[in-house]
């Protein structure tokens, strides 16, 4: 950014205080939040307990006014969760004006059963799959395709549009994958489950507004047009996702830990810093033109919802 010249601190020196208000990044500085509702989609994953399940349930009855474009299940690793992501999805279906997207993958199931789940879920009426390879399972250091399976999310791609034409998104890697060759295969990647009838990325969570935009840069430089849209995590516990992270290949900034230190016993506390926290960065998303945002809820409303109206979405009115 250019300093005006009657602000310019003289000879180089540090920059004081007026101009560091004058020219350094701040909320007012940023737009309004758009006449425009933004375009939204809430991930959830499957319960494991009666507990968790009315949590879940309390979460969803919470951002179903919010009105997003799909609501999307997860699918635990190795299928592990099969049933319950069934169960949950059909349970949108039948008892929310909501639109699922079931997560399916790859790993440890043959081309046929996998294409049987997919089916199925047509049959129940589900019209969008989020199609992903997978993680390898616990204790296994290495991928490796089932011998009759699908070996990447591109194949299943392809293998899903031939049972029915699902509405199919993917995952993105804004920080690269962590098992990619490099950055421009795992872009040329993206490409090929495009290419194999994706209409839409999701990116994983990121903390850096920069690391997404040139993400953003680098897929339209790659002929990729479909919408590519930020993963948003609201950091309700920053230890977790510190651990998460180092897995999944998303950076930790250099200014985040400091920004949780000693709220580790003060749950309170922290979720309000991450509120401000994924506000600014959701805001300052928008305001370089993003208008579509997946949030990964972890099954919570409260963040999500914040962050969501802080963007300028309103509950539907009653009736
Ligand atoms: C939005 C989102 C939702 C997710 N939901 C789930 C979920 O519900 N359940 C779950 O278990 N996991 C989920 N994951 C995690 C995901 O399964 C893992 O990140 C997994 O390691 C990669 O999945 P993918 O679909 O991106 O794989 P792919 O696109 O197949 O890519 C996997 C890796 O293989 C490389 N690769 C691809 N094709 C080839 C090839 N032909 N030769 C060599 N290398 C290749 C890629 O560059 C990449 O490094 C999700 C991730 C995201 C971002």
């Amino acid at each position: 950014m250019d300093i005006p010249p009657s602000t310019a601190a003289p000879g180089g020196a540090a920059p004081g205080t007026l101009q560091r208000w004058l020219t350094g990044p701040r909320f007012a500085g940023l737009p309004a939040p758009a006449e425009a509702a933004p375009r939204l989609s809430f991930e959830f994953f499957p319960p494991r307990t009666e507990a968790l399940e009315q949590q879940l349930w309390a979460a969803i009855r919470r951002l179903e006014p919010l009105r997003p474009r799909f609501v999307s299940v997860t699918y635990g690793a190795g299928g592990s969760t099969q049933e319950r992501t069934h169960a949950t999805v059909a349970r949108i279906l039948r008892e929310t004006a909501l639109t699922p997207a079931a997560h399916l993958t790859c790993v440890g199931a043959s081309r046929a059963e996998v294409d049987a789940v997919a089916r199925r879920y047509w049959e129940a009426g589900v019209r969008h799959i989020v199609a992903l390879r997978g993680d390898p399972p616990a204790g296994q250091a290495r991928y490796e395709p089932h011998p009759e399976g699908y070996a990447f999310a591109a194949d299943l791609v392809a293998g899903l549009a031939r049972v029915a034409p699902f509405e199919i998104s993917v995952a993105a890697y804004p920080e690269t994958h962590p098992a990619a060759l490099s950055p421009e295969q795992d872009l040329d990647n993206l490409k090929r489950k495009i290419d194999a009838g994706a209409t839409r990325a999701i990116t994983q969570y990121f903390f850096d507004t920069d690391v997404f935009l040139r993400f953003l840069d680098r897929c339209l430089a790659a002929g990729i047009t479909v919408p590519v849209v930020p993963g948003i995590l609201p950091v309700s516990n920053f230890a977790q996702v510190r651990k998460f992270s180092a897995m999944c290949g998303a950076s930790i900034p250099a200014w985040m830990p400091r920004l949780f230190e000693g709220l580790e016993e003060d749950p309170e506390t922290r979720r309000m810093v991450a509120a401000v926290v994924a506000a600014e960065q959701v805001r300052l998303l928008q305001a370089n033109g993003v208008d579509e945002f997946h949030f990964y809820t972890l099954n919570r409303a409260d963040l999500t919802y914040a962050i969501a109206h802080l963007l300028g979405a309103r509950p539907a009115p009653a009736g």
